[in-house]
């Protein structure tokens, strides 16, 4: 339902948070964080309000400058804990935040069960973090491109964003869902609407659908998800706090 994406010099948590409960007006049954570290990919998600997510954090907070929340509005399994976003890959490489519904979740979940691949949620989400983890098995390709490879296979609807311990970058991309790209001073911001942005900036890039970008600490690149390179126009945003 929604999605915030943090990546720059500031802590993510205190971002991530204020940005999902900007996102609250837009309803939800659970919520979540993945924050990559010093200590490596770490994922705080349960049923219930952000705030509830909020008091778990912060007996420990997750350290950390680039991250993604979510709050899910459930398609696909009952609100629980385990089918809160973040879904982790099993290689524990990167967590991965998604909007939207996966129409042929069945046939790639049974492909997958075949290969050995067990499911932690009832989610239709998991089934992408597992295909994306199962690409990257098979080839030699980089995380970028095995999340590219693996929209291509998917019917369906999403907005998605993906943190990895393994390349320090925010990924996301977008098909049927909002999804926009925030540009600070040396940091970069996802939102699935501007509300969570407009704190931070008011330039943004307004991903279409079948876009990929790939945000780094230095920069940007936004593709097709047939992989044509896109010169994308930075707009202003306007908005009243
Ligand atoms: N289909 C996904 C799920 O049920 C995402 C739902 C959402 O958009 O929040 O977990």
């Amino acid at each position: 339902c929604g999605i915030v994406g943090y990546i720059g010099d500031q802590q993510a948590e205190s971002i991530l948070l204020t940005g999902l409960k900007r996102l609250e007006y837009r309803g939800y049954d659970s919520a979540g964080l993945a924050i990559v570290g010093d200590d490596g990919l770490v994922v705080e998600k349960r049923k219930g309000k952000v705030d509830e997510l909020r008091s778990a954090v912060n007996g420990q907070p997750l350290r950390g400058t680039l991250g993604v929340g979510h709050t899910r509005w459930a398609t696909h399994g009952p609100p629980t804990d385990e089918n809160a976003h973040p879904h982790t890959s099993v290689t524990g490489e990167f967590a991965l935040v998604h909007n939207g519904i996966i129409e042929n979740h069945g046939v790639i979940r049974q492909r997958l069960s075949e290969k050995g691949y067990t499911f932690e949620s009832d989610t239709d989400t998991e089934v992408l973090v597992h295909l994306i983890d199962d690409i990257r098995a098979e080839t030699d390709l980089s995380l970028e491109e095995a999340i590219r490879q693996a929209l291509t296979q998917v019917v369906g609807t999403y907005g998605i964003a993906v943190v990895s311990s393994v390349n320090d970058k925010l990924i996301a991309a977008r098909k049927g869902s909002p999804l926009i790209l925030g540009i600070g001073d040396g940091e970069y911001f996802i939102g699935s609407d501007a509300a969570p942005l407009v704190e931070h900036t008011r330039q943004v890039v307004y991903l279409s659908d079948g876009e990929i970008v790939t945000v780094s600490r230095s920069g940007y690149e936004v593709k097709t998800v047939e992989n044509v390179p896109l010169e994308k126009e930075v707009h202003e945003l306007e908005w009243d706090l």
